[in-house]
């Protein structure tokens, strides 16, 4: 799938690096120079470039790579692991209900980026594989037909939706859902919430209205991972405003450079927990940082 790009050129760099049968400061140095440049070519920042070479540099050198005639190989080891660190490290678990209340979900992110599908997606993944009995909360009032297009999705999935049209408010909304989820034991509520096109400030104070009424047990920013750096500063801007608990990144599928990906968890300290990597109601994967940096590296 993604990021081809990236992975080609890496390849084309360890390549000629294993070559050289034993390597010196100066090939590590030469190799490192492709890394940064393909790494900016894939859109990660470039403060996180810099940091990630020069952290790669200082363990080639710092182990007994050079003169060693697997040099080229544990080079391409450090980059692996650095990478699986940049990316947030191990796989990060969800943040469930310890008491008997439901668990409560709440998805944030920018019009368009994937917030109602990937509602949807979550509340199934986690009735298969958690074996939870899942209610979706209609909790975006302004763009039209969001409430449909949420009823749509649990219609397909046989997951019920809660709404009370759009004339209440997303907080009236949100606690009310919670009620009708413990009515029917429902243990995992998931409430979908307004989009705008860019950050603003009335939306922010809404969101934060409703973290602060059900205080969810994730706030999930979603973001659309073909942005590349916008979706980092997206994930900048939400999570100094709202204090995100985890990432989903969407449309991994589309995404041939990889650049949000690389760069959200270290820009946010905030774990990225899924992944979109389609529209079907069944693509979303958990994201492994290890599984994802051996891909990159192909
Ligand atoms: P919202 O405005 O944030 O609620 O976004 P939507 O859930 O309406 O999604 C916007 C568009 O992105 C829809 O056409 C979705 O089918 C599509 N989409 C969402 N996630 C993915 C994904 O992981 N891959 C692909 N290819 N499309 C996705």
């Amino acid at each position: 799938m993604a990021f081809e790009g990236l992975t080609g050129r890496l390849q084309d760099a360890f390549s000629v690096l294993r070559k050289k049968g034993k390597i010196t400061e100066a090939d590590i140095d030469e190799v490192m120079r492709e890394v940064r440049l393909a790494l900016l070519e894939a859109d990660v920042n470039f403060k996180i470039v810099k940091e990630f070479v020069k952290n790669v540099r200082d363990k080639a050198k710092g182990e007994e790579v050079i003169g060693s005639l697997t040099g080229g190989q544990q080079v391409v080891k450090i980059v692996n692991d650095e990478l699986t660190e940049l990316m947030g490290g191990e796989l990060q678990e969800l943040n469930f209900s310890e008491t008997n209340e439901p668990t409560i979900f709440m998805m944030t992110g920018l019009q368009g980026s994937g917030k109602t599908t990937t509602a949807g997606k979550l509340a199934n993944y986690l009735r298969k594989h958690k074996k939870k009995k899942p209610l979706l909360v209609a909790g975006d009032i302004y763009r039209p037909a969001a409430i449909d297009q949420l009823k749509t999705v649990g219609s397909q999935l046989d997951i019920p939706v809660f709404e009370m049209g759009d004339q209440v408010s997303p907080v009236e909304i949100a606690e009310k859902g919670l009620e009708t989820a413990k009515e029917n034991n429902h243990d995992l509520v998931i409430i979908d919430t307004a989009g705008r096109l860019h950050v603003d400030e009335e939306l922010m104070d809404e969101l934060a209205a409703i973290k602060t009424s059900v205080r969810p047990d994730e706030i999930f920013l979603v973001v659309d991972s073909m942005t590349g750096q916008d979706a980092v500063n997206v994930a900048s801007s939400f999570d100094e405003l709202l204090d995100i608990t985890s990432v989903i990144l969407t449309k991994l599928d589309g995404d041939t450079r990889g650049g949000a990906a690389l760069s959200i968890s270290s820009a946010t300290h905030k774990p990225i927990k899924f992944v979109g990597t389609g529209e079907k109601l069944s693509d979303l994967e958990p994201f492994h940082p290890d599984r994802m940096a051996n891909r990159i590296l192909g």
